[in-house]
């Protein structure tokens, strides 16, 4: 089997499930939480039409899920791809609760999908998909109760249109209905790059940690995107060395290093990483098992599974992805000695700059990128050694410390709050 149909037999929201069970079994959570909290709280599905270019009517299938509000609104990615599923959409909401609580942002968690890969239409029909979408989901969105952004294969331009799409309902412009918008529309300084330097500053905390000289780390990325990226040039500037990166279409490899910013332009001119001058064709599978000090899984779920954790060789495996990690495998690289930096904190400095977003439109206020990173940095650094904190004094692994922290904030607001009616 290839990791791409080992990846597709597992489903995210058992994963998610199993995560949480974990965690809530160390907390001795209440009985009636634990049954609220392992659910989403709601689950829309929408079919909806759209014309395409030829003139022909298809039909789309969507979700947009809310999984726990006890903290705050909704917050969390519109995702388009071939491959979303109900399931999918419902694990990603819970990591999201679980990820702003993990940063103490005040949201709850909620996550959105349409099947569709989005490589087949054009322009207009993106926009169009993008425009009904918005409008079937729209019963759910709202600046102050869920607030989508972008995910994998959405962007700016995506989030312009549903901010465009939410404010023409409404008769006035709604900024804040939507993060990761455009600077020219309310977007933030920084959103683009927050994930990744979210991401970067995990890892900076990492080797401090582990006692790892990042100027000596090679690193490998596996997926091109906004958080690949930007992680492997990022991570550049602090030194280390790029030795492999992969898209959805393969991989190059140079152990010497590969020059990223000369990739980043590959890619935007050819689609993919594949046949970058000089280095060596790699598949997804290979480059997991790429010996190094740290690898950035930024692509998609279950690529490290109990097959592949074996012969995972990093110091550091560092989830710019959502759920790119089983729990077996977790297992195996924890007892490998391998240091985890798990999702819910790694990548969580997107959701964070996305919350730096949504109160700058509140107040109609707009940050410079400076004092952004700034806070961002904080924040960042504040959540991980929390998260090290537990670690440490329970003796467990970074993923279920963050659970714990994440898990006993969301608990307590929930409980706070009492059961209604
Ligand atoms: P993106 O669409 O910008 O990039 C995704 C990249 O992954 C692309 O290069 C694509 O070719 C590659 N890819 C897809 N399937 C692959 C496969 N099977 N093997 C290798 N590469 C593959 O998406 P993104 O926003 O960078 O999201 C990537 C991951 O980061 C997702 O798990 C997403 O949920 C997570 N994430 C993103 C953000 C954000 O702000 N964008 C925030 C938090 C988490």
């Amino acid at each position: 089997m290839t990791t791409e149909q080992v990846a597709a037999r597992i489903n995210p929201w058992h994963v998610a499930q199993q995560q949480f069970d974990l965690a809530a079994d160390r907390l001795n959570l209440d009985e009636g939480l634990r049954r609220v909290l392992r659910e989403p709280r709601r689950e829309l599905t929408v079919h909806f039409p759209v014309k395409m270019d030829d003139g022909h009517v298809q039909v789309f299938t969507g979700y947009r899920v809310q999984h726990n509000l006890g903290r705050g609104p909704a917050k969390g990615g519109i995702r388009y791809h071939q491959d979303v599923s109900l399931d999918e959409v419902k694990a990603l909401a819970m990591w999201m609760t679980w990820k702003c609580a993990v940063v103490a942002i005040p949201f709850g968690g909620g996550k959105g999908g349409v099947i569709v890969d989005p490589k087949r239409l054009s322009m207009k029909e993106l926009e169009a998909l993008t425009r009904r979408f918005t409008t079937e989901i729209e019963v759910l969105i709202g600046p102050e109760r869920d607030i989508p952004a972008p995910d994998v294969n959405t962007n700016a331009q995506v989030m312009a249109w549903m901010m465009d799409t939410y404010s023409m309902h409404h008769g006035y412009t709604v900024p804040g209905v939507v993060t990761g918008k455009p600077i020219s529309l309310g977007g933030s300084e920084g959103r683009h790059e927050a994930t990744a330097r979210g991401t970067v500053y995990c890892i900076l905390e990492a080797a401090e940690h582990l006692g790892l000289d990042l100027g000596l780390a090679r690193v490998v990325v596996q997926g091109f995107g906004n958080a690949g990226s930007i992680a492997a040039r990022l991570i550049t500037a602090e030194g280390a060395t790029v030795i492999a990166v992969s898209d959805s279409e393969g991989g190059v490899h140079h152990p010497d290093g590969l020059d990223v910013n000369r990739l980043i332009a590959w890619k935007a001119e050819r689609g993919t990483v594949r046949g970058f001058p000089g280095a060596r064709a790699v598949t997804n599978a290979e480059l997991l098992e790429i010996e190094c000090d740290v690898l950035i899984p930024a692509a998609l779920e279950n690529q490290i599974t109990s097959r592949n954790a074996d012969r995972i060789h990093a110091r550091i495996v560092a989830e710019a992805a959502n759920g790119p990690t089983t729990p077996d495998a977790d297992r195996i690289l924890f007892e490998r000695g391998i240091f985890m930096i798990p999702d819910i904190l790694c990548n969580a400095g997107g959701v964070t700059v996305s919350y730096f977003e949504w109160v700058q439109d509140l107040n109609r206020d707009h940050w410079s990128e400076a004092i952004v990173n700034t806070k961002l940095k904080e924040i960042m650094v504040r959540a991980f050694r929390e998260v090290l904190e537990t670690d440490l004094r329970e003796e467990g692994n970074m993923r279920l410390a963050a659970y714990l922290v994440a898990v006993q904030r969301v608990a307590d607001a929930t409980a706070m709050r009492g059961l209604y009616p």
